[in-house]
Formats: structure tokens, sequence, C-alpha cells
């Protein structure tokens, strides 16, 4: 059997969904499954690889520094960590115990989720800020930058913010107010890409630290993510997450990542430990950031469409539904929805989206919008070939029972 996923008796699946880590993220190119396989070959000295893809990273995002992530989460908990502590081994030590430090993260309600779990990991506490009352319907307001200005106190570690296209208020109001009072700004920024510009996009509007997925649109290993930011921040980031199972007259840390001459010795394992970084990931993951930052964004969109015409073209007309296809190059990720008059039909999209999962070959489609009655589809882990085989499916589960 040639698969190894045969050999394990593990079914593979048709993901026309996206990068989720449920469905175990993106596809690696060739180029960065064969450069993670070199790298697997030797050892080095981990402070050392994170520091030169520190630097690279420096280079495309704009940033003091960089770092990179076991995912956007680890890169959360690490960025709060180092905003907790400081350069401080101390403290770093005392993690998640955050007694005497400051210990509280500010947050525009609406911009809650449940991956700023990662952020109460260090030991913080999240302060909600505002009433998002456009979304209830009973207002048109959501949180204003005054608003965050005004929770900021003695506590104040952080202000966290959640990048999306409908966010408020505007991060560069948000790091004006914050920076006024001291107060740094971690962004989480895990699904903004592409555009490849939003890569320096947080940065040039001010924030101190920002965290990227690798497993989505980079293309890079799933278990990888980029912290970006103010050189200090990512000094005391770093800290907490190498291993520093080493004797101080032996530590030789490289420069550019760690000024060994402000401590006062090394911390000890971090609260970042958990969250370890393979040199394979290190390397994996600079290597599809480089891929993604020269790739053509048209070329890149065109083949995104052709995927998705694929899905439609194979399926061709489905009783009481129809495709829409969503190409806005502002959106950068293209999408096509199936929308299901669920009534004529009599079956609902949730049931449809459940016969493509639980069917053979299993296609998983997005759920975002199955209470509207459509399901989409996304083309950035279609393999060639998989656009036909969802047509397909589609076409057994619409005609079989009518
Ligand atoms: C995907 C995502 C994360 C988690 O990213 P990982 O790289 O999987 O750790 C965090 N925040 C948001 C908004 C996300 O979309």
């Amino acid at each position: 059997m040639s698969n190894v996923y045969e050999r394990l008796g593990v079914r593979v699946i048709i993901n026309a969904n996206g990068p989720a880590t449920r469905l175990s993220g993106s596809l690696l190119s060739p180029e960065v499954a064969e450069a993670m396989r070199e790298a697997s070959q030797s050892c080095v000295d981990i402070a050392e690889l994170q520091a030169r893809a520190g630097e690279v990273i420096a280079e495309l995002t704009g940033a003091e520094a960089g770092y990179v992530t076991s995912g956007a989460a680890a890169g959360l908990l690490l960025g709060t960590a180092a905003c907790v502590t400081g350069s401080d081994p101390g403290r770093m030590n005392r993690l998640p115990d955050t007694t005497g430090m400051k210990n509280q993260v500010i947050i525009p309600r609406s911009h809650r989720n449940f991956y700023d779990h990662a952020v109460r990991s260090a030991g913080v506490q999240l302060v909600e800020v505002g009433i998002p009352d456009r979304f209830s319907g009973a207002g048109v307001r959501d949180t204003e930058a005054w608003e965050i200005g005004d929770a900021i106190n003695a506590q104040t570690a952080a202000v966290l913010y959640v990048a999306q296209r409908h966010a408020v208020p505007p991060l560069r109001r948000v790091t004006e107010i914050a920076h006024r009072h001291g107060v740094p700004v971690l962004v989480d920024a895990a699904g903004q890409l592409p555009p490849a510009d939003n890569l320096r996009r947080f940065i040039a509007e001010g924030a101190d630290l920002v965290a990227f997925s690798g497993g989505k649109a980079i293309r890079g290993p799933q278990a990888s993510g980029i912290l970006c930011g103010r050189r200090d921040l990512i000094e005391s980031a770093a800290l907490q997450h190498l291993d520093l199972d080493i004797l101080w007259e032996q530590w030789n840390p490289p420069a550019s990542l760690i000024r060994k001459e402000i401590l006062p010795g090394a911390p000890q394992h971090g609260i970042g430990r958990p969250c370890k970084v393979g040199k394979e990931e290190i390397v994996g993951l600079i290597t599809a950031l480089r891929l993604f930052v020269a790739e053509d964004p048209e070329a890149r969109r065109c083949g995104w469409v052709q995927l998705l015409e694929g899905i439609r073209g194979t399926a061709g007309e489905l009783p009481h539904a129809r495709f829409e296809l969503t190409d806005d190059p502002r959106r950068e990720v293209p999408a096509l929805a199936l929308i299901v008059d669920e009534a004529a039909l009599g079956r609902t999209a949730l049931d449809l989206l459940c016969a493509l999962q639980n069917g053979a070959p299993s296609v998983q489609a997005g759920p975002g919008r199955v209470r509207e009655g459509v399901l989409t589809f996304g083309p950035m882990c279609l393999r060639p070939g998989d656009p036909e085989q969802v047509g397909w499916r589609l076409r057994e589960i619409f005609h079989r029972e009518e």
C-alpha cells in the first residue's frame, strides 16, 4: 500500500472547507515538505535557528524582531507572558502566578473568542470593554477607542485586539490610546492572510506584537506560527519558550534574539515550554513564508477559482439549489456557496453537510452558513481531482433521494 494513512487505517478526506485544525490544516508544497525532511537529518542549536528565522520574519513583516511559534494561539500565550513579565526572569519563573504583576488584559467585548484561552493561560484576567449592540440589533455601536483608554489602569498588562475585516475600533486608534498609557497592544491576526500585505499592516498600524498561523494560508507546517513585534517582547517570549536546561557559563544565546548581559540569570523552563517548536517546523515555516510572499496573488486566486469552478461544473444543475461563486478581489480567498431551498428540497443544509461528511469519500464542506440554508466550499485544501469528486458526491446526494 502506498499511502501512510492507508497503512495506518485512517481515512483520507476531501477538505473542501479550508485549513481548519480539526481537518489537519493545510497541504504542504513539495518544497516545504522537502525542506522539513532535510532539516530533520541534522541537529542545530535551536536558539540560533530561531534567531535566523526571526531575522527573516522581521524582514518580511517590518517588525523589529520575529519568532517561530507552534501556532497563533501559542503566539498569544507567549506574547501575553512577555507583556506581563517584561525582561524579569524571576517573574517568568512564577507564571502563571501573576501576584504582584500587571495581570489584566483589556479586550473589546466583540473580539471575545475561545482562542483567548491562550491569553488567559498566562495567568491574566480578561477585562471586556464596550457593548457591541450592533450585533444584538438593539443599536448601531460597538466598543469605541476611548472606552479602552478609560479601562486602562495600573494592572493593565496589554490590550488584545482580534484582527478581522469587521473589527472595530480601528487598530490605529487603539494603539494610539494604549501607547499614550504605555500599554502594549497584542494582535491576533491568525487567519488574516492573504493578502500578504497584512504581514506588515498591523505592525505598521502600531501593534507591539502580532500572532499569525503558519498552518493556514501560508501553508507552513500545521503546528507552526509567527510572533513578530518589539524586540524586547520577542526576547521575553523566547526566554519563556526556549529550552534553558543549560549552565549559565555555557549559555551563549544569539545576541540578535537575547541580550544575556541584561539578565541577572536565566529563567528555567517557561510557561511556553508545552508549545515547543522543532527544527522541522522552523525550517518549514520559513520556507513556506518565503514562497507565500513570492507567489503572484492573482495567479493564486485564479487557481482557487478554477478549483471551485470544478465543483460547480461537475455537480451541474442540482434540484432546489443554486451555486454562487464569490470572487471579490478584496476578499482574496474566493468561495463557492450552495444555496439550498430547504422547504422545497425537504432537507436542510445541515443534513446535506452531514451526508457529505459521512459518505465515501468523506467530503468536508464549510458549516459557517448552514443556519441560513447554505453550504460553503473553500479552495485552499483541494488537491487536483478533488473538485470533481465533490461534484459527484453532491450529485449523488441530491439525486439519490428525489
Ligand atoms: C485559527 C485561529 C487561531 C489559532 O491559530 P493556530 O495557528 O491554530 O494556533 C487563533 N485566533 C484566530 C482568530 C484564528 O482564526
